[in-house]
């Protein structure tokens, strides 16, 4: 058995480069960018109208004008226009490209109309009320860096720049695997002795949440069935996710099945609770790994937040941030295991704060449901007081 520290480290020392893929721009959200995106253009790519308006040319101020002859009128959309005299304006609206031999800008408000005239009651400073072409960015300006995760801002940036295609890094395509007689469908009425699947589905929901659709694959208890299919999973995907069948129990196959298939354990039962039969293995050849986790649902769950997801950001290339959060509450951690303990949580004074959540043990499901996430608690003796800082994992 191996400390948390060690499992956690060799889980992130067996991650690998996934590569790269272009696609749509609105698929891309949530993705991580594999290319830097330069401006196609300046931004904003002419001189823009902040305000509705007049646009003028300050020499007639200097010359003591304050009464102009309207030419014309100008809208967003509308090409660039000529200014003929300086005693004339155009009226301009927010957006439209200011004309040429007009340098300035009044808002309707500083201004009355009458007829075919605008007076204005303010002199204006020059060049008042545009944005400069090239003055937010340059034609060929880096405007995002590769490794920049895609969110809707970002896709404002890719649309302005004609970005209709776009290459992100992949992602691992993802077989998750539950095991069990016991276990039926959610459709289906469990008979007194059978439960519902819950774990697949529970880790079908969080993987959707980082942009992977994962395939579900049943396999019964039966050490033939499991070698066979999960061969054939090996080969066509990245990742296999499995839950339960990786205990001491009588029936719980998949770390012998592994080693037939040529998978290398890299480890085997983690000094935490839950989750302590965690297996994980790797086929570094075919850059393949598998996460075997426990079958109680608090196991599987906690162990995907601790560990699938730093090791999915750091093959996409990510930061994997640590946070932490204060607990509210003394606690008596384990002498010699690591505990993940659910919390909710709440900023109090600008500070996040923790709560534990009563759960009763790794079979209670439902307690889950009532978490923000888990705190670890490293091995210990000694209780910890109130107000102690440990790492957090989020978990919603
Ligand atoms: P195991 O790790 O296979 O010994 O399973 C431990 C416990 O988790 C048993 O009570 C199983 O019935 C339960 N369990 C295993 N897999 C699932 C699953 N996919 N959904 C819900 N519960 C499960
Ligand atoms: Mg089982």
């Amino acid at each position: 058995m191996i400390s948390f520290e060690n499992a956690y480290d060799q889980v992130l020392q067996h991650t690998f480069n996934l590569g790269d893929e272009t696609v749509s721009l609105l698929e891309s959200t949530g993705r991580v960018l594999s290319e830097d995106i330069r401006a196609d253009r300046d931004f904003p790519p002419f001189n823009r109208s902040t305000k509705d308006g007049i646009a003028i040319a300050f020499s007639a101020i200097e010359k003591g004008v304050t009464r102009f002859k309207i030419e014309g009128v100008l809208s967003a959309g509308m090409p660039q226009q000529t200014l003929s005299k300086d005693t004339n304006c155009f009226e301009i609206m927010t957006g439209a490209v200011l004309p040429e031999q007009a340098d300035t800008i009044i808002m309707y408000e500083e201004t009355e109309t009458e007829d075919d005239y605008v007076s204005i009651s303010k002199t204006p400073n020059k060049g008042q009320n545009i944005h400069r072409q090239g003055t937010d960015e340059k034609e060929g300006a880096i405007l995002l860096k590769k490794g920049t995760e895609i969110t809707a801002a970002v896709i404002g940036v890719l649309a302005s720049v004609g970005k209709n295609k776009v290459t992100v890094k992949k992602l691992p395509k993802i077989c998750v695997v539950s095991t069990g007689n016991e276990l039926v469908e959610v459709e289906d009425k469990p008979l007194p002795h059978q439960i519902r699947k819950s774990n697949s589905l529970s880790l079908f929901a969080a993987l959707e949440r980082v942009k992977i659709t994962p395939t579900l694959l049943h396999l019964a208890d039966n050490q033939a069935i499991i070698e066979k299919e999960l061969e054939k999973a090996i080969n066509n995907f990245d990742v296999l996710m499995l839950s339960g069948g990786v205990s001491k129990g009588k029936f719980d196959f998949i770390p012998d099945a592994m080693d037939k298939l040529g998978i290398t354990k890299v480890f085997h039962r983690v000094a935490q609770r839950p989750g302590k039969p965690f297996w994980f293995g790797v086929q570094k050849e075919k850059q393949k790994v598998i996460f075997s986790f426990p079958g109680n649902p608090v196991s599987t769950f906690a162990n995907y937040h601790v560990y699938f997801l730093p090791w999915l950001k750091k093959c996409l290339g990510l930061k994997v941030e640590k946070k932490q959060i204060i607990l509210e509450e003394a606690i008596q951690p384990h002498p010699s295991l690591t505990l993940f303990v659910q919390v909710t949580t709440q900023y109090k004074k600008g500070k996040l704060m923790a709560k534990t959540v009563k759960g009763n043990g790794s079979g209670d499901l439902v307690s889950l449901a009532l978490a923000d996430g888990f705190i670890r608690v490293p091995p210990g003796t000694d209780e910890m007081t109130q107000e102690t800082v440990f790492d957090y994992i989020e978990t919603t």
